[in-house]
């Protein structure tokens, strides 16, 4: 077995030893239920409760508007889901704009919603797609033209998990407040969380997701912010933890872990940003000099310093990935589902990539463990597995 060149940081990144060893109490000595009324519970409440603090420190917000979660998707839909069924309580027309490159996390409950997801007694929510330019920046002029105030939600993603662009969150806010004075506006920053400083990048946000896995922490665990007192109908009814926003006994290994992992990623941001922006650059020209007609799909400088996505003409992903996969070199097509088969990608379509194009994508997104050894590796193997393709 060659040993392993892994170049899909996006898709999850390996646990950080620091974060392990943070978490390593909490599976054995240290397991109350931090509910409860005794000193072993009051030992989790404590840890809890630190992990709240810190999270809100590298988030730039209140320990109280710190929702611990199951990950990710969980955070997305209490985000979306949360916050529309909060609006259509009033029984009102409720709209929602989101872009057309958001996270199946937060796409598939705003069409769920749309569909009727509350039952016949709640009111229908209308739900609008903003298109985006062919970088994969949402189009400003086009969002404000959806704007209006019927619009509870807007959700845009600090950064896209498929091609790696930053979106101009700050002018998304500014237009969401000046037409939609009502919405509740929420961020996915559940790829973002490992390059930019979420107390700034997401500062104007009601609402920001994040997942502990994309940063060196475990999965199963994430949070949402809920600034403000945003007004969210939980998902999850129980025992009223979280502050009623979601019931459920904390995972406090799991909260440590994205705690520790969210501050460890504040503290050599710039160093790391930058080091992984040049091996990315690096890994983007090779492959334009070494490969026939590969386009990289969002210039560097628009993207997560991470993101390398490429379009190879003449080869199919599907392929592609078999043969780099043989050789140790894990990459990803970017849109894959649950069971690993590859979907269309409607991040793609969105910037206006047609089908057969959107055949040769390929996602590279290299992480804090990447080294320049593992870009020369891909730079050596991808295009002789082209050639193979090819020929
Ligand atoms: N949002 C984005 C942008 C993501 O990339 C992901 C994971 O791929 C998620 C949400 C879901 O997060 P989780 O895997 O923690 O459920």
């Amino acid at each position: 077995m060659p040993d392993l060149c892994y170049l899909d940081h996006a898709a999850t990144t390996p646990v950080r030893p620091e974060v392990a060893e943070a978490m390593a109490p909490f599976a054995a000595g240290r397991f109350g239920n931090p509910s409860g009324g005794h000193r072993a519970a009051a030992a989790a409440r404590l840890a809890l409760e630190e992990a709240r603090e810190s999270v809100a420190e590298s988030m730039g917000c209140d320990p109280g508007e710190v929702v611990f979660t199951g990950g990710g998707t969980e955070a997305d839909n209490l985000a979306v889901l949360g916050t529309l069924a909060a609006a259509a309580e009033a029984g009102v027309q409720v709209d929602a704009v989101c872009s057309a490159v958001e996270h199946p996390a937060v796409r598939e409950p705003a069409r769920a919603a749309a569909k009727g997801w509350f039952g016949a007694g709640g009111a229908p929510v209308g739900l609008r797609e903003a298109p985006v330019l062919p970088d994969g920046t949402i189009d400003l002029q086009a969002l404000e033209g959806l704007l209006e105030p019927t619009v509870a939600l807007v959700s845009v993603m600090l950064a896209n998990n498929e091609v790696g662009t930053v979106q101009p969150l700050a002018e998304v806010v500014a237009a969401a407040r000046r037409r939609a004075p009502r919405a509740v506006v929420h961020t996915d920053a559940v790829q973002a969380a490992a390059w930019l400083d979420l107390s700034t990048a997401a500062a104007g946000c009601d609402l920001v997701s994040v997942s502990a896995h994309k940063l060196g922490g475990p999965k199963g665990v994430g949070a949402l912010v809920a600034r403000g007192g945003t007004r969210l109908r939980p998902l999850l009814l129980g025992g009223g933890q979280e502050r009623d926003r979601r019931s459920g006994t904390q995972n406090v290994a799991g909260a440590v872990g994205l705690a520790t992992a969210l501050r460890l990623a504040g503290v050599d941001r710039e160093a790391e940003g930058a080091r992984v922006g040049a091996l990315r650059d690096r890994l983007a020209t090779g492959l334009v000099a070494a490969v026939d007609g590969l386009v990289v799909t969002v210039p560097g400088v628009r993207a997560l310093p991470g993101h390398c996505h490429v379009l190879v003409p003449g080869a199919d992903r599907e392929e592609l990935l078999v043969l780099l996969d043989a050789e140790g070199i894990c990459v990803s097509a970017g849109s894959s589902c649950a069971s690993g088969a590859l979907e269309p990608s409607h991040v793609l379509a969105a910037m206006g990539i047609d089908g057969g194009a959107a055949r040769g994508a390929l996602r590279f997104s290299l992480g804090r463990a990447t080294t320049e050894a593992e870009i020369e590796r891909a730079l050596a193997a991808v295009p002789a597995a082209v050639d193979r393709l090819r020929h």
